[in-house]
């Protein structure tokens, strides 16, 4: 049978109707009233490149009106279902879900906005629709064995682990040209199998006092305006990571496919708004981290680390493959997070318990685990994103594809699609 992203991919042909005019009408109105929310909510809109008409003309009331936003979010569900319950086609069908699936998330953050929370497992179905995984603390002790077993010197996995990262943090002078030197590998590989528009690109800049190591902040046009924390020490594995998760085919890439192929050439303004909270971010940030492995299969990371980053940071390359190794394990280990981040905000573990949990399982440094508290507290669920994120589009993307070249092909139509979290899943059932 035809797997979903392809019935949808067939269907991009489909001729203008009725369902669509209404589709656009309402999509209008989705855009407007997130845009409302963001008015009062900081966080709520992560990138806007649509007309300025559609931005609030009045300034905001002095309370934050939630209950007519919750109700305005009803109404508007139940206009995009009636636009959809008589003839339409498959790409119209999939259209008002996934705006109705992230409406969804915009009651859901209204109401966390206003101060009412669920618990952790049902905000992050609510935000970002999925069931997310439960790890128990054994499973962590376990795959801290494995570690146990590689990690040269004495002390605690957590403090080896330290000692070995810390032969890698690129001096902060060098990390302007090292970052520069990533994103344009980076670049160069994603552009090997992605067109992208001639004019696209990203400015780099380094900042402080943030709650995350990097951001893209997608400005419409195909430009990001990308911004890397230096609050705490920057490994050479983060540079990598970082600069192909936030630009290339990370955010950048992502932000720019769905403004060509959606925004531009099918006039889908409802893609102009990317809400922070909502499903979106799940395919956005597991695709960004999903991309980093894409560009760099692990020879190639553990190579382009060795040959050119390592040597313009003027740091050593001893034990680099060992540190590698280390990184892969540790890699299974990040879903603590998640642990940490579900039962703190479920009141079920105190800050002191998550600081330590988070440096002996995540093996964060004191300082790196200090960040991730904060990042927890500002973003709550979001943190299964990443993680969880990840190994969604993984799965989707090479489920079906045997080669690199297939992976690429099924990667670009994630990232050039409204892609609903449910027919991910779905897809990957077959
Ligand atoms: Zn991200």
């Amino acid at each position: 049978m035809l797997k979903f992203w392809m019935a949808i991919f067939c269907c991009g042909l489909s001729v203008f109707s009725w369902s669509q005019s209404a589709l656009d009408k309402l999509a209008v109105q989705y855009v407007k009233l997130g845009l409302h929310i963001g008015q009062y909510d900081g966080d709520f809109v992560d990138a806007y490149y649509g007309p300025d008409s559609l931005k609030p003309n009045s300034s905001k009331a002095d309370q934050f009106p939630a209950e007519a936003f919750l109700r305005k979010i009803k109404s508007l569900r139940q206009k995009i279902k009636q636009a959809v319950s008589g003839k339409a086609t498959t790409e119209e069908l999939n259209r008002a879900g996934w705006m109705d699936d992230q409406l969804r998330a915009f009651a859901e953050r209204v109401r966390m906005f206003k101060g009412q929370y669920h618990d952790f497992d049902t905000e992050a179905y609510e935000l970002f629709g999925v069931i997310v995984p439960h790890h128990t603390e054994s499973y962590f002790k376990n795959e801290l064995e494995k570690l146990d077993k590689i990690l040269p010197g004495k002390g605690t996995v957590a403090e080896r682990f330290q000692q070995l990262a810390n032969r890698f943090i690129v001096p902060p002078d060098k990390l302007d040209t090292v970052f520069k030197t990533a994103i344009h590998y980076s670049r160069k590989i994603t552009k090997e199998h992605f067109v992208l528009p001639e004019s696209e690109h990203c400015s780099l800049e380094f900042v402080k006092d943030k709650p995350w190591s990097g951001y893209n902040w997608y400005q419409g046009n195909y430009f990001s305006k990308v911004e890397i924390n230096t609050d705490v020490n920057i490994f050479i594995e983060r540079v990598v990571d970082v600069a192909s998760h936030e630009s290339y085919p990370g955010h950048h890439v992502y932000n720019l496919l769905l403004e060509e192929n959606l925004y531009r050439r099918k006039h889908y303004v409802e893609v102009s708004l990317y809400p922070l909270f909502s499903p979106q971010s799940l395919i956005a940030e597991g695709s960004a981290n999903y991309g980093v492995g894409l560009v760099f299969p692990e020879e190639e990371r553990l190579k382009f680390c060795k040959e050119v980053l390592l040597p313009i940071s003027g740091l050593d390359t001893l034990g680099l493959s060992t540190y590698f190794t280390a990184l892969d394990l540790r890699d299974k280990l990040n879903y603590a997070r998640n642990e940490v981040a579900r039962q703190f905000l479920n009141g079920k573990m105190t800050e002191e318990e998550g600081l330590h949990w988070l440096q002996d399982y995540c093996l964060m440094s004191s300082e790196g685990a200090k960040k991730s508290i904060s990042f927890i507290k500002k973003y709550r669920s979001y943190v299964i994103n990443y993680n969880f994120g990840k190994d969604l589009v993984k799965r989707f993307v090479e489920s079906g594809n045997k080669n690199r070249e297939g992976y690429w092909k099924k990667f670009g139509f994630l990232l050039s699609h409204e892609i609903r979290i449910k027919n991910l899943e779905k897809d990957l059932s077959h």
